[in-house]
């Protein structure tokens, strides 16, 4: 019988603790989001693959094609290529393509660029089913920017 009240006890104190530690959170402040419903608060300093900076005076990057990034990268996940139109004297980036698949996010590109043309996006919500998905064109990306 004394077995069987201190078995009530410890199983009705057990309740209490428990029910006082999901009241102590319930009144603190919220550090989790309901992903991926909500967006997340992304961080100043996050560092999503690299894109182009959005140059208001062009509309468009600050690329001069100097391939400093490209021979920077580490890992050899920068391809670019540029083209010399009819009547300019300097080339015109035509083809900028990421292979996020073996990026470090090192950061070096982004450093080496003279005209700081790179930067992180604040992408985070990459999933796919295909290698091929982590491909990324800048050029093409920068122009479907909103
Ligand atoms: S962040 Fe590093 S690894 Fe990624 S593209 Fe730039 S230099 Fe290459
Ligand atoms: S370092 Fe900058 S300016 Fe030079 S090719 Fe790369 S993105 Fe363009």
């Amino acid at each position: 019988m004394a077995a069987y009240i201190k078995s009530i006890l410890v199983g009705t104190w057990s309740l209490i603790a428990g029910l006082a530690i999901t009241l102590r959170f319930v009144f603190k402040p919220v550090v989790t989001c309901q992903y991926p419903h909500a967006v997340p608060k992304i961080p100043d300093r996050y560092r999503g693959h690299i894109d182009f900076v959005y140059d208001p005076a062009t509309c468009s990057h600050k690329c001069i094609v100097c391939g400093m990034c490209q021979k920077t990268c580490p890992s050899g996940c920068i391809s670019l290529e540029g083209e010399k139109l009819e009547g300019a004297k300097k080339k015109t980036l035509s083809v900028y393509q990421l292979n996020f698949t073996t990026c470090s996010l090192c950061g070096l590109c982004v450093e080496a660029c003279p005209t700081g043309a790179l930067t992180f996006s604040k992408e985070y919500n990459l999933a796919g089913f295909d290698e091929k998905e982590y491909h990324f064109d800048l050029i093409k990306r920068l122009q479907e920017r909103p």
